[in-house]
């Protein structure tokens, strides 16, 4: 990864992050990673792939971490800031981690660890040496580099691994097709244990040699504040960041809509993904910011694949066309190439795509087909030559009477209710359907589920429409705001029994 280092040496006083109103260059974010790096080498040649996890606050000490463990030769597992022990348990002895380091805020929750003698446990608090001046190694861009682990939206969460080679990949694309310059100043307020905060914001813009803030932990009203200051020009978020950010600035009064409009309109770039962006957001955004957003589709183990173009058309409802360097296909069930116009599976192959699950040897073979395409187990359709996506094959294609339904289209004809404010739809088991068309509604006001059913009658055929439905306050989301559907699966057996 060292290439990611290469803006320390062309623009070293350049400001790298902005971090609670410190700002830091790229000269001594890369000597404070040298100071980690050789810190951890304790005079060894290198880590040898130990896997080293980190819990820090995302700014400069996360960064400047996670660039000393890549130079050191480690594998990175970073630990997503908001998990309870358990779940990050799980992470660290899935991985076999090594070594810890972690920032003062999160001493106390991993303190099991710090009389672990299996694992080498590093307080930065505790101050890492000035670095002498040391020889680094070099490090082969075909070794480990970081363990992500994936959201858990449908199963337990798996490490996904990847080398310098493909995390540089990963990187360059997005550096290509969405026009990053050392001009650019973006703001990440993503978790960064995801590939969307770390490679598409924070990796992506150090590459360049743009400016990277950081907010943690989110809040709309600060962040509207930022955007008025009239520095960033980037900015990348999942869906329901949107959906916040657009009832925020409904609550404020006209003349500070315009003030904030004014602002927005100035970025030259906007982005949506890691879940569907709803088309009813996408209209809301565009009226309140001027911007069209740029949605794309990607996933853990393949990085970025497919994105709305950055000049022309962006089209709702649509992930856009294959990335640069990236091929993508649509298959059936047998991986073989179907007709135009077809659903299928998107399948890919590419430099960016993974090394395997860590620990999975039999996940990662059955993940790929025999010549060597990731099956990515989401389903879309190429329209007009831009892929359309119907959802996962797992959760979202729903088998109802010999059809199969998409979920996410039923979703977008609920939101047009006016009174409904969420949804999400599920397919249930049924002994003569095979599914039943199942949807979770979260509403304003008292919603009279019979007018509903008429409604949506009137909205789309017979065999599209939910049979059941059921209100709750919220949808349950994990970490990266993604509607967790076996949950609400688990809930309508509750309530059915
Ligand atoms: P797990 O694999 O643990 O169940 P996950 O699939 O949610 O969790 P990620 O790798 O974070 O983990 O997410 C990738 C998935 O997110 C994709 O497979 C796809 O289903 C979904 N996704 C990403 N971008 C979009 C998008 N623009 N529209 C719809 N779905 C998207
Ligand atoms: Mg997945």
């Amino acid at each position: 990864m060292n290439s990611l280092f290469h803006q320390a040496l062309q623009n070293p006083e350049k400001i790298a992050i902005v971090d609670q109103d410190n700002t830091y260059t790229y000269r001594s974010l890369t000597e404070r990673a040298r100071a980690i790096a050789a810190f951890l080498l304790n005079g060894k040649i290198d880590l040898n792939d130990s896997r080293v996890a980190y819990m820090v606050s995302p700014g400069f000490d996360y960064v400047s971490t996670q660039w000393g463990i890549w130079m050191a030769g480690g594998i990175a597992v970073p630990l997503c800031t908001s998990y309870p022990l358990p779940s990050l348990q799980y992470v660290i002895e899935d991985t076999g981690t090594e070594i810890i380091l972690t920032g003062a805020e999160y001493e106390d929750l991993l303190a099991p660890y710090a009389v672990d003698p299996s694992i080498r446990f590093v307080r930065l608090s505790e101050g890492i040496p000035e670095s002498d001046p040391f020889n680094l190694p070099t490090i082969d861009p075909n070794r480990g580099a970081m363990i992500l682990y994936t959201s858990g939206t449908t199963s337990l969460p798996k490490g996904v691994l990847t080398t310098h080679a493909i995390i540089e990949a990963q990187i360059s694309t997005l550096i290509i097709a969405w026009k990053w310059t050392s001009e650019d100043h973006t703001l990440c307020l993503l978790p960064l244990h995801h590939v969307h905060g770390i490679i598409n914001v924070v990796s992506s813009a150090l590459w360049a040699g743009a400016t990277v803030e950081f907010m943690h932990p989110f809040d709309a009203k600060t962040l509207f504040q930022i955007f008025l200051e009239g520095k960033l020009n980037v900015f990348m978020a999942v869906p329901t960041i949107y959906f916040k950010l657009i009832s925020e600035f409904e609550s404020y009064s006209e003349s500070d809509q315009r003030l904030l409009f004014s602002a927005m309109e100035k970025f030259r770039l906007m982005v949506s993904g890691s879940a569907a962006l709803p088309v009813s957001v996408m209209e809301k955004w565009k009226s309140i910011s001027g911007h069209y957003l740029l949605e794309r589709y990607g996933m853990t183990e393949i990085g970025m694949a497919i994105s709305n173009p950055y000049v022309g058309e962006r089209r709702a409802g649509h992930i856009g066309q294959a990335l640069p360097g990236v091929d993508v296909r649509l298959v059936d069930e047998q991986n073989a190439p179907i007709e135009p116009g077809q659903p299928g599976e998107i399948q890919i192959k590419g430099p960016s795509v993974f090394k395997e699950y860590w620990g999975k040897p039999e996940a990662t073979a059955k993940s790929f087909t025999q010549d060597g395409w990731f099956k990515t187990g989401d389903i879309a359709v190429l329209d007009e030559g831009y892929f359309r996506i119907l959802g996962r094959d797992s959760v979202d294609i729903i088998k109802s009477g010999g059809y199969k339904i998409s979920a996410l289209e039923i979703e977008e004809v609920l939101r047009k209710h006016p009174a409904i404010k969420d949804c999400a739809v599920v397919g249930m088991p049924n002994e003569e359907w095979g599914e039943l068309i199942s949807a979770v509604l979260v509403t304003d006001e008292n919603l009279d589920l019979k007018l509903l059913s008429k409604w949506i009658r009137e909205q789309i055929p017979a065999y599209k429409t939910p049979r059941h439905y059921l209100v709750l306050a919220e949808l349950p989301r994990n970490a990266m705001g993604k509607v967790v559907k076996n949950e609400l699966k688990a809930l309508f057996l509750t309530v059915q029994q």
